[in-house]
């Protein structure tokens, strides 16, 4: 009887902890109080979010979020900053979440929590196309490597290719400008944006990296449940409803010649 009891009480002293240590007030709560979504991003990642022709944030990411914004029932603001910013933002409470073609990897999901994947993505090395230094992945090791500060190109090349000078840069489009310069021998980034920065500039190509697998995912702080149950919902709806190939279809095109 005894030991039946001090079970009880000690399941009840737990209960009690844990409803006492819950977070106060949910990421929705808030959002609708304040009466807008805010959205952190890095505007400098053609087609997933870059720069309007009125210098506002659009990209296939804006479109997630104004979707995400509208089932709430709010207003979005896009918010710019340098990419790897973008978590310690987050955590701070600048923003409500990251929408940032970000890839969903083991180390940030100690610090956020992350949606659903709404888009596949590898790594791709952009080359001069007039002085290529490098022709595959296999030709990578000990070469000097530009790549956006804090991305998984970043991490790729520093933890995986060997005596890699990996330089860092705050876009990819500035490290393709060093490329041009010939001061870096290659440029490895997420494929679409590689893709945009080649389209506007005919002396770089492309060449693939097939051992490079991710996928992007909207972040949430650590444990707000209520926002992510409902940026999972519209995801999944978008998928569902072929708008996120739409979206993805029109910035394409639309982020051409920026
Ligand atoms: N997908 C890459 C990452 O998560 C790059 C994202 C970006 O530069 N916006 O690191």
């Amino acid at each position: 009887m005894k030991k039946i009891l001090t079970v009880i009480l000690c399941a009840l002293l737990i209960a009690t902890f844990a409803t006492a240590c819950a977070p106060k007030e949910d990421g929705v709560s808030k959002i609708k109080e304040e009466g807008k979504l805010v959205m952190l991003t890095n505007a400098e990642f053609p087609p997933y979010e870059y720069l309007g022709a009125n210098n506002e944030v659009v990209g296939i990411d804006v479109n997630i979020c104004q979707a995400i914004a509208n089932e709430i029932g709010v207003e979005l603001e896009a918010v710019h900053m340098d990419f790897d910013g973008l978590i310690s933002a987050l955590k701070s409470g600048k923003g409500d979440l990251i929408a940032a073609g970000m890839t969903v990897d083991e180390e940030r999901m100690q610090n956020v929590d992350f949606s659903v994947t709404y888009a596949d993505a590898t790594q791709i090395i952009i080359v001069n196309k007039e002085n290529p230094k490098v022709t595959g992945e296999n030709d990578l090791a000990g070469k000097t490597i530009g790549v956006q500060t804090g991305t998984t190109g970043d991490l790729y090349c520093t933890d995986s290719i060997e005596g890699a000078d990996v330089r860092r840069f705050k876009s990819g489009l500035e490290a393709a400008m060093d490329l041009k310069n010939g001061r870096l021998d290659a440029v490895v980034l997420d494929e679409l944006p590689a893709q945009s920065i080649v389209e506007n500039n005919t002396d770089l190509a492309l060449l693939d990296m097939e051992s490079t697998d991710e996928q992007y995912a909207i972040a949430v702080n650590k444990g707000d449940e209520a926002l992510l149950e409902v940026v999972n919902n519209v995801i999944e709806k978008l998928i569902a409803d072929g708008k996120i190939a739409e979206f993805t279809a029109t910035h394409v095109e639309a982020s051409k010649g920026i």
